[in-house]
């Protein structure tokens, strides 16, 4: 039996029943699979913060560093305030991604058929967003400066080494998850008419084309251009790369397109380490209501197998993950057991519960589910 030591964080709001929700799928289809999951819990976030005054303790984050992986939930809650004005809660978020070098932050979406949303109409699709994790604008988190009370900065950051790997990434996930049609393609989406730091991310990003050329095409799109395509033409998006602070807030758009946050997975992957977790926050208003999506969280778990599974060469984990996806489709497919936010009738539990029931285990048949992997992982 492969075994599986993985530190867990709920943190905030949903992130509780979401994450429960994800290890409940875990477990079962672990049982399916003959893999054991050995889960270490971390109480972190903001309402430890507001009990405690303390977000995570250094035995936390050691413990995070020593698991084979890390489930997050959501950290923060608006009312957890530092003193600067800057939520407290996700600050074992920004230290993972730092101190662990989690440098690419991997976005998939894709429109399921039947989903109620702005795009509902198009043809399905599906595209990955790839974001710097740790440079640009957020590198400066707690370092920006303030004069007199009036003036305040923050720096954005792009260095070569950064930009390179983090477009080498793009173009590698770009080949290894290719299109259903057509040719692999990564886009560089930046700013580099109006700022130099972005100019020169693109310049870099043309170095690393170079070595792809033949293999991926390229596409260079300013970040408002780039918010405009995604809306009209989202199925001509295969892979996007940008700077940390406009992949997070691409990454959002490209979350409401498919109709909810609720559906959008999101891994945060190092050459060592990797935290897994949904694209939303802790949603404080539908805390406990039984009334949160628990598919992003989910999907990010099957993004977690997939990792692991390359990391380990284990089928048993790489078919857990396909397996998962399978049965998602299948509980979103049907308005009885998805969520409100995607025009369901299910509340949380009910859509988890769901997605446990159809899975097939090893005796199910992997090939006719192999499609449902290549527009998530
Ligand atoms: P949010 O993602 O929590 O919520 C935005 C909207 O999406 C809300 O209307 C919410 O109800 C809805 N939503 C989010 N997830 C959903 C789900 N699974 N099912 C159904 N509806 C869902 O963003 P926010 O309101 O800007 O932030 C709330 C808190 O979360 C803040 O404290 C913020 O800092 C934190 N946050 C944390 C993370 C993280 O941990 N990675 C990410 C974003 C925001």
């Amino acid at each position: 039996m492969i075994e599986i030591k993985l530190a867990v964080l709920p943190g905030d709001g949903i992130g509780q029943e979401v994450v429960g929700a994800a290890l409940d799928v875990l477990k079962s289809a672990g049982e399916r699979w003959n893999v054991r999951l050995v889960t270490e819990a971390v109480d972190a976030g903001a309402a430890r913060f507001a009990r405690s005054g303390v977000v995570y303790t250094e035995e936390d984050f050691a413990l995070c560093r020593a698991a084979d992986a890390i489930l997050l939930g959501a950290l923060g809650l608006p009312d957890g305030l530092h003193a600067d004005g800057t939520e407290a809660g996700p600050d074992l978020q920004f230290r993972l991604r730092f101190d662990l070098d989690l440098y690419a932050g991997v976005r998939p979406v894709r429109r399921y058929p039947g989903i109620p949303g702005p795009l509902a109409t198009t043809r399905p699709f599906g595209f990955t967003i790839i974001r710097e994790n740790t440079e640009g604008l957020y590198a400066s988190r707690g370092g920006g400066a303030g004069v007199a009370g009036t003036v305040s900065t923050d720096t954005l950051i792009v260095t070569a080494r950064g930009t390179d790997r983090i477009a080498r990434f793009a173009f590698d996930y770009a080949l290894s998850h290719p299109p259903a049609a057509g040719q692999p393609t990564v886009t560089c989406v930046d700013k580099a008419n109006v700022l130099r730091s972005y100019a020169f991310f693109r310049s870099r990003f043309d170095g690393v084309a170079a070595e792809y050329a033949g293999q991926v095409d390229t596409r260079r799109v300013y970040v408002d251009a780039f918010c405009a395509q995604m809306v009209l033409d989202p199925a001509s998006v295969h892979v996007a790369v940008a700077e940390n602070m406009f992949g997070d807030i691409i990454s959002d758009l490209a979350a409401g397109l498919v109709g909810s946050l609720g559906l959008a997975p999101s891994a945060d992957i190092g050459d060592r380490h990797g935290v897994f977790q949904p694209s939303h926050g802790s949603a404080p208003t539908i805390a406990g209501k039984d009334e949160a999506n628990p598919v992003a969280t989910i999907l990010s778990a099957a993004m977690m197998l997939d990792w692991l599974a390359q990391r380990t060469a284990s089928g048993a984990i790489e078919g857990m993950a396909l397996d998962i996806r399978a049965a998602v489709d299948q509980a979103v497919a049907d308005k009885a057991t998805r969520t409100h936010d995607v025009g369901g009738t299910s509340g949380m539990r009910g859509c988890a519960e769901a997605v446990i029931a159809h899975l097939g285990g090893p005796e199910a048949t992997v090939p006719a589910v192999a499609g449902a992997a290549g527009a998530q992982a």
